[in-house]
């Protein structure tokens, strides 16, 4: 039987994967300078904690996730987003009585079931972070400063800034209201999930892409009209750090985001280098996340941002550095293979990256051998040269050739190091 991956999950291969590593270690280091520390949660959770975090008439949990029983009949789910379980592990560990400022990231696989297609997969990456304890918009402005930071350096163009604010406890009853009237009118244009979504949670209608509900929508009442003095405040003083910081940014009234947690301000970010799925990043505020799922009252803000559709275009705007060069040992006869495995541990030791043959071969075909991977340096370990306490070395690039002792062979190799 011949075994192919499922279904919108794909291997990264090793020509791939340094563009992967570049943009992590970027990452890394950039959320290092911005205090964020690295969190690491399961990939598993009880399906309920996104049930009740994400939205039961959210797509993310009505059609995406991926669940199953495990042998004790609960159930479980494949975790399809970063800040659930960040949550979770912030209430769970007491994280909250860690010194402020509490900043987490997190990198690893994230599992929607969608249709696969260019820039969506049903395995696919984030690298998310979340913030908790501060309820001012410095926190927004901070983490959409670090997403240009870090596009910045990834040579990334042509983003855009799109926010809103969707309200809080105090508005969004009054703009629930004003939409469900007018989404009654419509209801006979609505897909099935809509007409339900309509009673239990008429905001998800506003995230369907049916694209009858696209075109009924046209016009629909909008949240940013509905905020109290409080929220229009945030939005302002939010306004004002980011033209401080100068970046520029469009509100866009009609982000709604697929998620039931968040509360005030959202965002998106696009980037017109890809195709149709354009958003790198995305994120917002949830302050009431962390009580709703069992904690304290906690302010909170985050975001992720789509790894493969970074890693696209990465491949084609960066220009990495060039692996580290590969010294090849060679040994002439079977008596000097001892020599040679020992030769092979002291480069290595000595940081250089090496590699010999296995197993023995003629001279000659270790050689070709050698010319095949592309080598530089090639070290022969032969009979004439040990006597004398030397290797031969072979620069396959420049054809010249000579003997030397350890100690010039290691200051020659200085150069690949
Ligand atoms: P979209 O509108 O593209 O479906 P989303 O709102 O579902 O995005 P989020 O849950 O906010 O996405 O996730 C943040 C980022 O993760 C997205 O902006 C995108 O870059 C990436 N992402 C989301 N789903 C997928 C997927 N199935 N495959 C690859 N990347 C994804
Ligand atoms: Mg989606």
């Amino acid at each position: 039987m011949n075994f192919k991956s499922l279904r919108g999950m794909r291997d990264i291969l090793p020509e791939e994967i340094r563009t992967w590593q570049f943009i992590e270690e970027t990452a890394k280091k950039l959320l290092e300078i911005y205090n964020f520390k690295e969190i690491r949660t399961p990939i598993l959770e009880l399906s309920e904690l996104f049930l009740r975090s994400i939205g039961e008439e959210s797509d993310i949990v009505e059609k995406e996730m991926y669940l199953f029983e495990d042998k004790k009949g609960r159930k479980i789910a494949l975790r399809p987003e970063g800040t659930a379980s960040v949550v979770r592990a912030y209430i769970q560990n007491a994280l909250f009585n860690h010194p402020f400022p509490q900043k987490f990231y997190y990198l690893g696989p994230m599992f929607r079931y969608e249709r696969p297609q260019k820039g969506r997969y049903r395995q696919f990456h984030q690298i998310g972070v979340e913030v908790f304890g501060i309820s001012t918009p410095s926190v927004e402005a901070e983490l959409l400063c670090l997403l240009k930071d870090f596009f910045s350096i990834l040579k990334i163009e042509g983003l855009s800034f799109e926010i809103n604010s969707l309200g809080c406890k105090k508005c969004r009853p009054l703009y629930k209201e004003n939409l469900n009237s007018y989404l009654k009118n419509k209801a006979p244009n609505l897909c099935s999930d809509c007409k339900r979504r309509l009673v239990k949670n008429p905001l998800r209608v506003l995230d369907c892409k049916v694209s009858e509900c696209r075109e009924a929508l046209k016009d629909n009442p909008l949240i940013i009209d509905y905020l109290c003095e409080d929220c229009i405040n945030h939005l302002e003083n939010l306004k004002k750090e980011l033209k401080i910081l100068e970046i520029d940014y469009v509100i866009n009234p009609k982000i709604v985001r697929g998620l039931d947690y968040y509360t005030g301000t959202v965002f998106e970010v696009t980037t017109n280098m890809l195709g149709s799925q354009n958003a790198v990043a995305a994120g917002g505020r949830y302050d009431e996340l962390v009580q709703l799922l069992g904690g304290h009252p906690t302010p909170a803000a985050g975001f992720a941002i789509g790894m493969e559709r970074l890693v696209e275009i990465c491949k084609q705007t960066l220009i990495l550095e060039p692996e580290k060069s590969l010294v090849y040992i060679a040994f002439a006869g079977r008596n000097e293979e001892k020599e040679a495995k020992r030769l092979v541990r002291l480069l290595r030791q000595k940081g250089i990256k090496t590699e010999a043959p296995y197993e023995y071969v003629s001279l000659k075909n270790q050689l070709k051998k050698a010319d095949r991977l592309g080598v530089k340096w090639v070290l022969i370990v032969g009979e004439e040269e040990l006597k004398k306490g030397k290797y031969r070395w072979k620069n396959m690039k420049e054809s010249t050739e000579g003997e030397a002792g350890i100690e010039d062979i290691l200051s020659m190799l200085e150069e690949i190091k």
